[in-house]
């Protein structure tokens, strides 16, 4: 269970009222049940339910089970497309150990109202249901030109663009952090890429034969990315 607050033993942390009802009402678990709970900060602890009921409740934080484990340190940058969509790439980033997650308006970005409330959510779901310790950041949105104006120089870029479809190349195995940058259905403008392709810490890649949808792109390219550089190796 995700706690939005900073654990260490011996705490009592409080309940939100749905993740108590979740406890007592679903799951059926009384005083003295002991689950596992993460901050996303601090690693893994067991709790024991001091109380819980529909309303709320508390938790008496216990032994550190296991320490945090963060994911290389990899941002995802995509364009957010339709609402059920960026929720998927968000929660596959979140599975697929991405550590900060970056929605970029770009020329031909349509959807422009991103909840990053909502997206958070997701991203905690994520990484409750695959037994991550770690929560990926998700940004603000923004503009992809200031993004690439502040773009950190150490920080390498695997650049997805689908006009190299078909085509066949390498993705360098340059150690250091990096961002994978996905596109919007339309893909990128010719402006965008000129400039995406004269950076010098940007690298265009090809994610195979066909194009593929945006969200199915995120999913490849972070596969491509973790063999090539990532916990797969
Ligand atoms: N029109 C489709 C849609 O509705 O989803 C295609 C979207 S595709 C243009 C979206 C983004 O996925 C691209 O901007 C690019 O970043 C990435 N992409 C898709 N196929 C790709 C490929 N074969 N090689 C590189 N990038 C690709």
């Amino acid at each position: 269970l995700f706690l939005d607050h900073p654990l260490a033993e011996g705490q009592t942390v409080p309940l939100e009222a749905a993740q108590a009802h979740y406890l007592s009402g679903v799951m059926r678990l009384g005083p003295g049940a002991v689950i596992s709970v993460f901050d996303g900060r601090s690693g893994e602890f067991d709790a024991s339910i001091a109380q819980a009921s529909k309303r709320g409740g508390t938790l008496e934080i216990g032994a550190q089970t296991r320490p945090l484990q963060p994911p290389p340190d990899l941002w995802l940058c995509f364009a957010p497309i339709k609402k059920a969509r960026t929720d998927f790439i968000v929660e596959k980033a979140a599975e697929m150990g991405a550590a900060r997650i970056v929605p970029v308006l770009t020329e031909f970005t349509n959807s422009e109202r991103v909840r990053v409330d909502r997206l958070r959510a997701h991203a905690i779901e994520a990484a409750e249901q695959c037994g991550g310790t770690y929560v990926p950041q998700v940004a603000e949105p923004v503009k992809l030109a200031k993004l690439l104006d502040g773009w950190p120089e150490e920080r390498s870029l695997m650049f997805c663009d689908e006009t190299l479809v078909g085509k066949t190349g390498r993705l360098p195995d340059t150690p250091g952090p990096w961002a994978v940058l996905i596109g919007p259905e339309g893909g990128f403008s010719d402006k965008e890429r000129a400039r995406l392709r004269g950076l010098d810490h940007a690298h265009p890649v090809s994610l195979g034969p066909r194009i593929l949808r945006a969200d199915t792109a995120a999913v490849a390219a972070l596969t491509l990315w973790q063999t090539t550089l990532g916990d797969w190796r």
